[in-house]
């Protein structure tokens, strides 16, 4: 497959129906069901024991904080919290789960039937969540030899169970109707926005590089006003924002081609391709019956009282769509620039670089200008750039205290980036401060006069605009750090010109 439509094409004779299953590791200090300690980056294997090892005789206590934070993570999507529900066992053998079953939940989840809004070109859709469930992670399998780093063509695998046991939370989104041409987005726009909530409660460190938040995207095509869904694919671990977006893109591209041809779009697993941005085939998807559930017969019922829910609920931190609101007052922005903001993922980047003491205007300009297009040119989101919101505030500092011009900023903003210095360590080690002193600029100045002779004349003539050449050469000369105005009144004056 050469080409792939465009998702505006594809949505003329098609309605794109997506749906989101996230995992997020949550972060607590230890693992789901034993006192094993989560640090992520371990030497493998060395957080481990008999209950998450599954060793015959060991049993399994719930961790309450893992709770605790699943009911968080349910109040904050406005899910009703049940008042009795239990793990259920989910049997499977694969090497990574030792135990040949993952504890996990099933037709009892802890919370059901929630929402969350998300805007996209200025349009509200609201995602309904099915349910939030508490499970266990799974250990990494690790295939050496082959040239994929997947299973074919591996010639041998290991297994490192520190992960196996770490709280694992599984958020499901009811099938998301109605998105057409803006499907791609308004799936990126979800896990935005459910990264922000789960950063939020401070309930995981949402680390998608690092496994912590996971994504699965469902995908199917039903023919334009039909309302019958179609059959769809579960692309797996999609793991950055933007992969999100992609793989709805080219799955909703994929699989019209496919329908088009008279094909049909088979119900499977596939993988995402960051290099190349496509989807292959995995495994053909397992039925909920394969995994034999039954309620874990190792633990007791959870029934989470009405009191400890409504004292969650209470503690609850503020949730970024009030926040945003607030917000709007003290950016001074317009509802279209908050979401532009929003969409460009810079508002609370924007929002931290004014509370580190820069004007809102020079931080929206900041955020959504230069360093949207470096975040872009380097392929991550602007909150994954090396610098940080007090370095931009710092930066704009400089800019208006006339110690850096615009270029000689964009400049140390480069620094920061690329050497994850300080804005003042960049400034010193390059040397970049604007030069006005009268002194310093004089001797460039008549470098550049007398290496253009027949310009001087021009302008001793009268002709003040040729002037510019001079100042050019001379703001070439000191590498852009002179002060344009200081360098053009100099050079006029040396000519006799007036001013
Ligand atoms: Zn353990």
């Amino acid at each position: 497959m050469t080409t792939i439509e465009s998702a505006a094409d594809v949505a003329h004779r098609y309605d794109p129906v997506i749906g989101l299953e996230t995992h997020v590791e949550l972060g607590t200090a230890s693992k789901m069901f034993c006192g094993c300690p989560t640090t992520f980056g371990a030497e493998p294997n060395t957080q481990v024991c008999p209950v998450c090892l599954g060793l015959p005789g060991s049993l399994p206590v719930a961790n309450a904080t893992a709770i605790e934070s699943t009911i968080k993570i349910g109040l904050a999507l406005h899910c009703d919290i049940a008042s009795w529900c239990r793990f259920a066992r989910k049997n499977y053998f694969y090497p990574d789960m030792p135990k040949d079953f993952q504890i996990s939940q099933y037709d009892e989840p802890l919370c059901t039937d929630g929402h969350l809004d998300v805007v996209v070109d200025g349009r509200t859709f609201r995602v309904e969540i099915e349910r939030v469930h508490l499970e266990e992670d799974t250990g990494k399998s690790l295939h050496v030899g082959g040239a994929t780093g997947r299973i074919h063509g591996a010639d041998h695998s290991l297994v490192d169970y520190n992960r196996a046991g770490i709280p694992l939370v599984e958020i499901v989104t009811r099938p998301v109707l109605g998105t057409g041409a803006l499907a791609p987005e308004v799936g990126k726009a979800y896990v935005t926005e459910l990264r922000e909530v789960l950063r939020g409660l401070g309930v995981s460190d949402v680390r998608m590089e690092q496994g912590s938040l996971r994504c699965d995207v469902n995908l199917s095509l039903s023919p334009a006003g039909s309302g019958v869904l179609g059959t769809r694919s579960e692309t797996k671990n999609v793991n950055s924002l933007r992969s999100v977006e992609r793989a709805i893109r080219f799955e909703m591209g994929r699989q019209a081609e496919l329908l088009d041809a008279g094909g049909r779009v088979v119900q499977e697993t596939r993988h995402f391709h960051e290099d190349t941005g496509v989807t292959t085939p995995g495994r053909s998807k397992e039925e909920a019956t394969d995994y034999r559930y039954f309620p874990e017969p190792d633990l007791v019922p959870l029934a989470p009282d009405a009191a400890w829910v409504e004292r969650l609920r209470a503690g609850l931190p503020e949730l970024p769509a009030a926040r945003r609101a607030r917000l709007a007052a003290s950016l001074e922005a317009s509802e279209f620039e908050l979401g532009s903001m929003a969409n460009a993922g810079v508002l609370e980047l924007v929002a931290e670089t004014v509370a580190a003491g820069a004007p809102a205007a020079e931080a929206r300009n900041w955020w959504l200008g230069y360093l949207a297009q470096q975040a872009n040119a380097a392929g991550v989101e602007p909150a994954e750039l090396a610098i940080t919101p007090a370095q931009v505030a710092r930066v704009v500092a400089l800019v208006a205290d006339g110690t850096l011009s615009t270029g000689l900023a964009r400049q140390a903003v480069d620094g920061v980036l690329e050497t994850g210095s300080s804005v003042d360590e960049v400034v010193a080690a390059r040397g970049l401060v604007r030069v006005s002193d009268v002194d310093a600029l004089g001797a460039a100045v008549d470098a550049a006069i007398a290496a253009q002779p027949d310009v001087a004349e021009k302008v001793r003539g009268g002709k003040v605009a040729a002037a510019g050449a001079l100042v050019g050469a001379v703001m070439k000369a000191t590498r852009g750090q002179a002060d344009a105005k200081v360098v053009r009144e100099l050079v006029l004056s040396r000519l006799g010109a007036p001013g």
